[in-house]
């Protein structure tokens, strides 16, 4: 059984993604923390983001990600090292939508991606869950938002983390980061065949879940 949610930044598919898995006692798995850490080895190790074949070379059976789940919450490990907060910087962000463009980023990533979803029942979010790595998933969601909600939620969660950036800052980094996967020519963001869209802006948390769980219980 698999739910693949889509969406752009911010627009709460890990926070439902994150209800649904403890509701329905299925793994979560974040594929975007995947490409952040490999966007975090490129920078650690110092190569060139815009050189698509040293990239490659660099991450392609060498990066080694594992996902480790304790209380209900996700760990993720970089070649054996925990990068959990790591990862959730703002110039880990822009890095990771610069390499994520790159074909054979993706196709290590998905088949990582593919292999976990082969031995779990799994909610999946990212960009191409639906129209790529789970084409044949049990519930097909595209989730999205009005920009200024978007950012709102970003802006909050990073104030709670002490990080500090500007309302405006967060919105146009937001916008950016959605152009670019948007506009990216190998599997872009978008709504995939038979996904249900869901706009998020004005329902509360728990409305959505409960409506994906309807809506799962009707595919079944
Ligand atoms: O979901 P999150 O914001 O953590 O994703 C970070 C970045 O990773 C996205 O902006 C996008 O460039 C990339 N990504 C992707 N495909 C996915 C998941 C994330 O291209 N399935």
């Amino acid at each position: 059984m698999q739910i693949a949610i889509d969406g752009p930044a911010g627009a709460g598919k890990s926070t439902i993604a994150k209800n649904l898995s403890k509701k329905l006692g299925w793994i979560y798995i974040d594929t975007g923390a995947m490409y952040r850490a490999t966007a975090l080895y490129c920078i650690n190790n110092n190569i060139d983001l815009n050189n698509q074949d040293k990239i490659e070379n660099a991450v392609i059976e060498k990066v080694d990600i594992t996902l480790v789940y304790e209380n209900s919450s996700q760990i993720i490990f970089l070649n054996g090292i925990n990068v959990s907060d790591e990862i959730r910087t703002q110039e880990i962000s822009t890095a990771t939508s610069l390499i994520a463009k790159y074909e054979g980023i993706r196709n290590y990533l998905v088949k990582m991606q593919q292999v976990l979803a082969s031995k779990n029942d799994v909610i999946m979010d990212g960009r191409d869950i639906g129209s790529v790595v789970l084409p044949d998933a049990t519930l097909k969601i595209y989730l999205t938002a009005s920009n200024e909600e978007r950012a709102k939620r970003r802006f909050q969660e990073q104030s709670e983390k002490g990080i500090t950036q500007s309302f405006e800052e967060v919105l146009k980094e937001l916008n950016s980061r959605d152009k670019q996967d948007s506009e990216r020519e190998v599997s872009p963001l978008c709504k995939a065949e038979g996904a249900v869209e869901i706009d998020t802006t004005n329902l509360d948390i728990d409305q959505i879940v409960e409506e994906i769980i309807n809506l799962l219980n009707r595919n079944r």
